[in-house]
């Protein structure tokens, strides 16, 4: 058997030098509790992602629900069924009811003039996805949001580095957050962060990262403890020194993909869109299985024969889990692009060490 290729793989430092990193927190005793790795951390993604303001968090999840918290959200928020089941969760956790919009086939994201029909008095915000690390119409949404007084927040867990026309896509809306995880384009190990507009948000998210302290006896909410500790600060510290490099493989491996499925009947998939700089975080083709002949299923199944794992990201959608599905708006009816996508789609291996010959492989076996 051939050695198994997986859908991702870490982004992991050099093990010197991150043994040196570790030798200087062992020195200085100071282990958490924003630390000078996490100040430093801060400070670089701030200005990697060119971004005002920055707070770390211990993963992607918790700065959902935070930022949820932090603008007194409640009511109804609309938000999309094609993403991973944390975005919804996020809700679930601050009482919110989520009400699931469709999506646009050209993006997967969010369709902004589907999101008007679905506004009620008790609305209050918009949580949409950049799927895929594509970015989200943020226009098109705003002007909803603003029209009827909504906040916006981006789950923008896939779009680490994402700019469009050279901005950062992570300024758009109220807040956006991020997921650090390992099988992100960029990791440290577990964690996330949270992008804000000014100084004062991001004092108050940090309040409320540490249970809401805000000096040794004051505490002014009923925070969570969410904060990233200093080993996995300075693990993220040299993983932002070689991200752009992972980057520009992935890259690579989206250009052989591409030449490589030209013109295969029943095979979509996704081109660079215009003036937007990609992070390649995933690799999604979608299967027409009339023309290709057989079912993604079918070629999932395929693939794991031959020791390859894709995965179908996002199947099944957010809105079938039984958490979710009795909620008026999960019906299949309400949500045809969205379970087309999901019954379609197939994520191929996509990380910054598949060679060649790996990408031979996974397309060999979708070739007819
Ligand atoms: C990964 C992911 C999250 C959750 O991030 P964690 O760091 O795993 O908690 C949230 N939303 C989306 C869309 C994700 O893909």
């Amino acid at each position: 058997m051939d050695k198994q290729i997986t859908v991702t793989s870490p982004l992991l430092p050099d093990l010197d030098e991150f043994h040196d990193l570790l030798k200087d927190i062992w020195k200085s005793k100071w282990i958490t509790n924003n630390g000078s790795f996490h100040r430093q951390l801060e400070k670089e993604l701030a200005d990697y992602l060119k971004v005002p303001y920055i707070s770390l968090f211990t993963n992607g999840t918790l700065p959902l629900i935070t930022a949820l918290q932090a603008l007194r959200i409640t009511g109804e928020v609309i938000t999309t069924p094609y993403s991973f089941v944390a975005t919804t969760h996020a809700l679930w956790w601050n009482g919110c009811k989520p009400v699931f919009v469709d999506v646009d086939p050209s993006t997967c994201n969010l369709d902004p003039a589907k999101i008007e029909a679905a506004i009620t008095p008790k609305t209050t915000a918009i949580m949409p996805v950049h799927c895929y690390g594509k970015p989200c119409d943020t226009k098109g949404i705003q002007e909803v949001a603003d029209k009827y007084g909504l906040k916006v927040i981006y789950d923008a867990a896939h779009a680490f580095g994402v700019e469009v026309n050279g901005e950062s896509i992570l300024t758009a809306g109220d807040m956006s957050t991020l997921s650090f995880h390992a099988t992100k384009v960029y990791d440290t190990i577990e964690g996330g962060a949270m992008v804000m507009h000014d100084e004062k948000t991001k004092q108050r998210i940090d309040y409320l990262k540490n249970f809401g302290f805000a000096g040794e006896i004051t505490v002014v909410a009923p925070g969570i403890n969410s904060k990233m500790d200093e080993v996995r600060s300075a693990f993220g510290l040299l993983n932002l020194r070689q991200v752009d490099d992972a980057i520009a493989r992935r890259r690579e491996v989206a250009v052989k993909y591409r030449e490589a499925l030209k013109d295969l009947p029943g095979v979509t998939y996704f081109e660079d869109m215009p003036g937007v700089r990609h992070n390649y975080s995933y690799f999604p083709i979608f299967i027409d299985a009339e023309k290709f002949g057989r079912t993604r299923d079918q070629l999932y199944e395929d693939m794991k024969a031959n020791n390859i794992l894709g995965r179908r990201y996002f199947y099944p959608l957010i809105s079938e889990f039984s958490t979710y599905r009795n909620l008026p708006s999960a019906g299949k009816e309400n949500l045809p692009i969205a379970n087309r996508l999901a019954d379609t789609v197939l994520c191929l291996p996509m990380h910054h060490e598949l060679s060649p010959s790996d990408i031979d492989r996974v397309v060999s076996v979708i070739l007819p």
